[in-house]
């Protein structure tokens, strides 16, 4: 590992990653091979997750093309100095800020979305001038495979290195130095992480999970409400980090609810979801395992179906889940949806402020004053009112956690910006010593009064 850093460090240090050419020609080769290499990509994380070609590209393929497009498009601007207003003191000389690489980065990426989750941070290190360890998840290591196989066809060598393996594998690497750690994954490897990068003081990102809460205000429209939670919660089998993971709402509202989702779901994915193209699977049997002991003692007003062998647990809702079991007390990142009754919008904000900062939020109204209310009283890392998972999609948005959820963020400009440092550059000339008389010793009342 020390060996292989060292390896991309002089890479870094040989200066060739900082031109803006040179950036932009190693993301047009990123996206060569993207495009390229499609099928073979595709396959990978279809041997993954189990998932549709369709869907593999829609949920990845297309978020990272679109995120090189934005990058070239706009990094020409995004790396030249920016003058800055100045004082009286500077008022003669140059200040501007001018954006540079931090060096050597660290990529730890998940295995929900295998492909676009070490991906699109790459694509924000390279636009930044840096170099790149990635290191994939062992549990897609299908995706892990081919992400190791390409990247090295179509990159710099030297500079974009892939590193497989599992933990072990991890903790050496991250004994070593590097000058940023961009992480995905739960939280209390993110706490591992921030331990190792604290040695080096090593600034980091911390994408992470948590639980996501969904409020539903009886002033909506539930049909429409229940298409697109439907279509949040049961995305990639529920293993999605914005994934809402519960329901809070009026007990009222309940079996309204699970009748619609339990209809949306038939419309979604037919009368027998095994043979659905667009459902996919639990990643391996321990995450099958603690999803199915989330569903002990619980009231399951429908699915609940599950089969080991193909790791395949059907949409399922819970009613009148009480707070304090299991599945209320860890992120589920399965089909499993519980209905949390409360009493009304102020036991929701409540309920929500009482827990960790969830990663996203999401409420569904007619009323606009409650959803303001609903985002000025609680904290999460995003929120979309009256849908899910969409912030994710906009780009001008930064993605990231708060509190046990993450921190720093990515997508678009803010990746650009979280693998630079913002250099202040202030350019002074040596003439003009007069004025400058003013801050040396010995200083007197004259100086002042002046
Ligand atoms: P995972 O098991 O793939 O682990 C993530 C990475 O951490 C892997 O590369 C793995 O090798 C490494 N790792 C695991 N244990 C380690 C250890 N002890 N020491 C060092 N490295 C270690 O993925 P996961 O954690 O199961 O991912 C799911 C979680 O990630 C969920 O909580 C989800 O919400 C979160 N997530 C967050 C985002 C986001 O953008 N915020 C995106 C996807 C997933």
């Amino acid at each position: 590992m020390e060996r292989e850093v060292q390896r991309v460090r002089q890479a870094f240090l040989s200066g060739r990653s900082r031109p803006l050419r040179f950036r932009l020609q190693q993301l047009e080769a990123l996206r060569r091979m993207v495009q390229e290499r499609e099928k073979d990509i595709l396959a990978a994380i279809a041997a993954d997750l189990c998932k549709s070609e369709l869907n593999a590209y829609s949920q990845e393929v297309i978020t990272v093309l679109g995120e090189i497009d934005f990058m070239l498009e706009n990094l020409p601007e995004w790396v030249t100095a920016k003058p800055v207003k100045k004082n009286l003191l500077t008022m003669m000389d140059e200040a501007y800020i001018q954006p540079q690489p931090l060096g050597v980065v660290l990529i730890i990426g998940a295995w929900n979305y295998p492909f676009v989750l070490i991906i699109q941070p790459l694509i924000g290190a390279i636009a930044a001038g840096n170099a790149v360890i990635i290191k994939p998840s062992e549990l897609s290591e299908n995706t892990a495979k081919i992400v190791a196989k390409l990247l090295p066809q179509y990159l710099d060598q030297d500079l974009y290195v892939v590193i497989n393996g599992g933990v072990e594998e991890t903790t050496e690497l991250l004994k070593q130095r590097f000058d940023h750690i961009f992480y995905t994954g739960n939280t209390a490897v993110g706490k591992i992480v921030m331990e190792a990068a604290a040695k080096h003081l090593t600034p980091v990102t911390l994408e992470l999970g948590g639980k996501s809460p969904c409020y539903i205000d009886k002033d909506c429209d539930l049909d429409i409400v229940c298409r697109r939670i439907t279509w949040g919660k049961y995305m990639n089998c529920g293993q999605t980090c914005i994934a809402p993971d519960y329901i809070l709402c009026e007990a009222s509202l309940q079996s309204q609810i699970v009748w619609k989702i339990k209809e949306t779901v038939k419309e979604f994915y037919g009368e027998n979801i095994k043979e659905s193209p667009d459902y996919e699977r639990i990643i391996n049997l321990r995450h099958f395992k603690r999803i199915l002991s989330l569903l002990e003692g619980q009231k399951i007003a429908f699915g609940g179906e599950t089969d080991e062998a193909t790791r395949y647990i059907a949409p399922t809702v819970l009613t009148d889940v009480d707070p304090k079991t299991k599945v209320m007390q860890e992120e589920i990142f399965g089909p499993v949806l519980p209905i949390v009754p409360v009493k009304n919008v102020d036991e929701a904000i409540d309920f929500i402020n009482e827990r960790e900062k969830p990663l996203a939020l999401y409420v569904f109204s007619h009323n606009h004053k409650l959803i303001k209310r609903m985002i000025d009283e609680t904290s999460s890392g995003g929120v979309t009112g009256n849908d899910v998972i969409m912030h994710f999609t906009l780009n001008s948005f930064p993605f990231g956690g708060v509190g046990s959820s993450g921190m720093g963020a990515y997508h678009g400009k803010h990746s650009f910006d979280t693998f630079s440092h913002q250099r202040p550059c202030l350019l002074k000339s040596l003439k003009r010593e007069g004025a400058n008389k003013l801050r040396y010793p010995p200083n007197s009342q004259s100086k002042v009064d002046w």
